[in-house]
């Protein structure tokens, strides 16, 4: 049988309209054992990022004369998916890992850093679709939390097509029986892409129209990163009593 994913008012499986983003959460500072930390929350999907570093390079023959390195890994716990996910890395988080490196790499000031490395964890504690996209906007704002010197801040969402309709931010369920899902990061103010993938099927007009929701959901998601870091880094006058 198949599942309707839009219905007779245009409304998605979750209520909301084709360009309606879930609700996006998010926080920096949330990991006291890491350099940087965050947290987001985009609809179902939880995930936590950390930063630890720079710090010297083990193994020693990974490192560079003349920039740093960043490892990261991509990681999803075996509880944050219907079907119990086996222990360990899988071929699908190990992919994503260097994915995600790669879109962070092109923002990240590494020859700053000869000879060391930065480690980021990507900790996905629940998924509902959209993990790779919300885990970079998590990655970003950990790099920022760190202090680590960035071009750019990161924002990442999906865009993806069910029952012949363009949809801003996919689930799982829409992932899963929709005909097409594209993940995009892009870099605002060096307005720059630097990740963009399609599973399944869209004209090159769909992925025009859909490169451009997603640029405007990142305009937002770039407000809300530097919101978060405000809060945690906002310092109040002092002498004022409230
Ligand atoms: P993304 O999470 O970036 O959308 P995918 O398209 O690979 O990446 O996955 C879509 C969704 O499918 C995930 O967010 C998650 O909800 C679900 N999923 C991924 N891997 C598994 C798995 N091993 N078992 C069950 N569900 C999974």
């Amino acid at each position: 049988m198949k599942i309707r994913l839009i219905n007779e008012n245009g409304l998605r499986v979750d209520g909301r309209r084709p360009d309606e983003m879930r609700r996006m959460r998010m926080e920096v500072g949330v990991l006291e054992k890491t350099d940087g930390s965050a947290y987001v929350e985009l609809g179902g999907t939880r995930i936590y990022a950390g930063v630890i570093g720079p710090r010297e390079v083990h193994p020693k023959h990974l490192e560079l004369p003349d920039k740093g390195v960043i490892n990261c890994r991509y990681h999803m716990a075996s509880f944050s998916v219907d079907e119990r996910k086996p222990l360990g890395m899988t071929r699908r988080e190990i992919e994503l890992s260097k994915v995600i490196r790669e879109a962070l790499e092109t923002v990240v000031f590494l020859e700053e850093f000869p000879r060391m490395m930065i480690d980021i964890f990507v900790e996905v504690i629940q998924a509902d679709g959209g993990t790779r996209t919300a885990g970079i906007t998590a990655a970003s704002l950990a790099l920022a939390d760190a202090g680590i010197p960035m071009a750019d801040m990161i924002a990442a969402i999906a865009v993806g097509k069910v029952d012949g309709v363009l949809v801003l931010d996919i689930n799982e369920e829409e992932d899963k029986y929709g005909e097409a899902d594209m993940p995009v990061a892009i870099a605002p103010h060096l307005n720059s892409i630097v990740l963009l993938q399609l599973n399944g099927r869209m004209t090159p007009e769909e992925v025009d129209k859909g490169l451009e929701m997603a640029q405007k959901a990142v305009q937002k998601i770039h407000q809300m990163q530097i919101e978060a870091l405000k809060r945690k880094y906002r310092v109040e006058p002092e002498g004022l009593e409230t």
